[in-house]
């Protein structure tokens, strides 16, 4: 799943490119994505012709705004791509939707891992076709949330810090990798609880949070190996080598940049958490 640095990256590369170009025709590929929207015919009849008026997100959905009062929504999922194209580049294998502006080439979504959404919905009907959109944490790259406000929405959780910062209705779009990230740089462990925190580690975690997700989005976000993420130009995201833990345990793993000990890993919850054993408390 791509996670909320890579899909603003994407946002604000789509909001500058797209804004004010017309739709001039589409091509749908793959026949299934139309479901939500009605079926093909009403899929393509609905975008055609529509000028897009900016591209917005709301957690990990990228929300295309029209001219005719409907949004063209778009989840990546884990191998989602938009792309520009010129018109005449060869269609790339998983290609599931073209569409040609009356200037300035192509917008192709590419399906990799079979899990995208793609759905055009009156603005007015946003959360009744996609009642997802309505459970969703706080979202600090579309927001700032002050840290008093952080802490609360924190220590009313029962979980284990890990399983807070990767839970999508706390806070949106972290993932395996920015929560790992997050944890280490705040010097906090996988498996504390939100009430053993005080101010101050609320405080470390709440900015550790800000600065990697700001961080990770001054670097076009992450693409590690096998990972399809790639930006609306077809380039990889630049944070891979500012990670500190993330799958860096093992004999190809960095050590840990302040002790220098080998980086832990720990199965919990089906996944496996990055830590050091002893930086982190
Ligand atoms: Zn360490």
């Amino acid at each position: 799943m791509l996670a909320l640095p890579e899909v603003e990256t994407i946002r604000r590369d789509l909001d500058r490119e797209l804004s004010s170009l017309r739709i001039k025709s589409v091509e749908l590929l793959e026949i299934g994505l139309a479901k939500r929207s009605g079926g093909k015919k009403k899929f393509v009849g609905r975008l055609e012709k529509a000028k897009i008026t900016g591209v917005r997100r709301r957690g990990l959905y990228l929300m295309m705004g029209l001219d005719t009062g409907e949004v063209l929504v778009i989840h990546l999922g884990a191998g989602g791509q938009l792309r520009r194209h010129a018109n005449r580049d060869e269609i790339e294998p998983n290609t599931v939707v073209s569409l040609t502006f009356t200037k300035k080439g192509q917008l192709r979504l590419l399906d990799q891992a079979g899990d995208v959404e793609c759905i055009v919905v009156r603005a007015d009907k946003l959360t009744q076709t996609i009642p997802e959109l309505e459970i969703m944490g706080i979202d600090p790259l579309d927001q700032p949330v002050p840290w008093r406000m952080f802490g609360q929405i924190v220590l009313a959780q029962e979980a284990k810090l890990k399983a807070v910062l990767t839970d999508d209705r706390v806070i949106v779009g972290l993932g395996e990798l920015y929560s790992d990230e997050i944890l280490f740089a705040a010097g906090l462990r996988y498996d504390r609880t939100p009430n053993s925190l005080g101010p101050q580690e609320l405080r470390r975690l709440h900015r550790a949070m800000v600065e990697i997700l700001h961080d990770a989005v001054k670097h076009r976000g992450c693409t590690l190996e096998g990972s399809y993420y790639v930006d609306v130009h077809g380039v990889p995201g630049g944070y891979a080598e500012y990670i500190n833990v993330f799958k860096q345990s093992g004999r190809n793993g960095r050590p840990c940049p302040r002790c220098h000990r080998a980086i832990q890993k720990y199965r919990y919850r089906r996944r496996w958490t990055y830590y050091c054993e002893q930086c982190q408390i």
